[in-house]
């Protein structure tokens, strides 16, 4: 070789490390950014011995909670920010409509690539829910919880946040709508359900399962969730200040009606049955339901049954009587969709669609 080639071989190879360095170098400048939303809920909780189970919620800030993760900080720089401090059996609308306000306004920006809140485990799978329907980007937002508190022995919150924020950076988790991420397990927020009040393997995605699996930053997915949310969902809360009022009332044998007449009378403008079985209920609650859809109240039939779906005109005729059937959403998850439902003016068979879609 010449020496004027070898000259050219050396500065061509000079580049080519040189472009090396900058892009690692700039990758780890490129570390995500992820803001933590805190709501509240036993992974903020304490007690004031490690094996009480008596704890107060929401005792614990971000940062303790962000600095009890060995670790966390090498997976994404971490900003957080404190927006209700609530044990979530006292989450509400307005309090979803807040943290999804906030979402919607932080993740259109450049400089976050993902949201994680952390939220009790009470009423999870509702918050997510409400946030799959409503979050306009397709950028991750992961609910995190634990079931024990921080002070107590083997507190499950800190490996849970470590998975949340590894499933909130990770690119795969883009485009699959909120995700819940509990005990090493990626659910869809369609699909998670509460199944157990104190154990830690708690929640069950039973009818479509695991979206995938966290371990300590690498995550394994499954499945996608099928259902139209996020960027493709057509419920918009930014001018939203109030949801219409849904109840639910609980099926049983001996079913009292009067529960759903005391509902339209205090201005209920849907109502979520939980029905027995595929969304049963006794005659004499069946003809308040009717009454209720004549007064223009929305019914959807779902099922206090935590697995299998609820179809249209099966035991109950739903045409002839104007309900709405769940599919499968359960009685909760029915509520939320109802609720966003109820903002503009639909036909029962509009919203009946919605259910099959969302
Ligand atoms: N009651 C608590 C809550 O939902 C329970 C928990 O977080 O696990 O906030």
């Amino acid at each position: 070789m010449k020496r004027s080639q070898r000259i050219s071989v050396a500065v061509f190879l000079s580049l080519i490390v040189s472009v090396g360095c900058e892009s690692a170098s700039s990758n780890q400048s490129r570390k995500p950014n992820i803001v933590i939303l805190a709501t509240g809920g036993t992974i903020a909780g304490a007690g004031a011995t490690g094996t009480q189970s008596a704890y107060t919620s929401g005792a614990v800030t971000i940062d303790a909670m962000v600095d009890a993760v060995p670790g966390v900080k090498d997976l994404a720089n971490i900003k957080g920010e404190q927006v209700a401090n609530v044990g979530s059996q006292d989450m509400s609308f307005d309090i979803m409509l807040k943290v999804a306000k906030r979402i919607n306004e932080l993740l259109p920006k450049k400089d976050v690539d993902g949201i994680v809140v952390t939220h009790g485990t009470d009423t999870m799978e509702e918050t997510a829910y409400f946030l799959n329907l409503v979050v306009k980007s397709d950028k991750p937002v992961v609910l995190v919880g634990s079931m024990r508190p921080s002070t107590a022995v083997s507190a499950d919150g800190p490996l849970n946040l470590y998975n949340a924020i590894g499933v909130a950076v990770d690119p795969k988790s883009r485009g699959l709508g909120v995700l819940v991420v509990m005990n090493d397990w990626i659910h869809a927020a369609h699909s998670l359900t509460k199944t157990s009040t104190t154990d830690v393997q708690t929640f069950m995605s039973p009818l479509r399962g695991l979206v995938g699996i966290a371990a300590y930053g690498h995550n394994d997915y499954y499945n996608a969730p099928p259902w139209k949310h996020t960027t493709k969902s057509e419920f918009d809360v930014s001018n939203v200040t109030k949801l219409p009022r849904v109840d639910i009332v609980f099926g049983c044998a001996d079913m009292s009606p009067d529960l759903i007449d005391a509902s339209v009378n205090n201005g209920a403008k849907g109502i979520v049955i939980a029905g027995v079985g595929n969304g049963n209920m006794n005659k004499a609650s069946l003809d308040a339901a009717e009454r209720a859809a004549k007064k223009g109240v929305v019914v959807v039939r779902s099922s206090r049954v935590a697995l299998g779906t609820v179809g249209r005109n099966v035991e109950v005729k739903d045409d002839d009587m104007g309900f709405v059937a769940s599919d499968e959403l359960n009685p909760q998850k029915s509520r939320i969709l109802l609720s966003l439902a109820l903002l503009k003016p639909r036909q029962v068979s509009q919203i009946q669609d919605l259910f099959y879609s969302y």
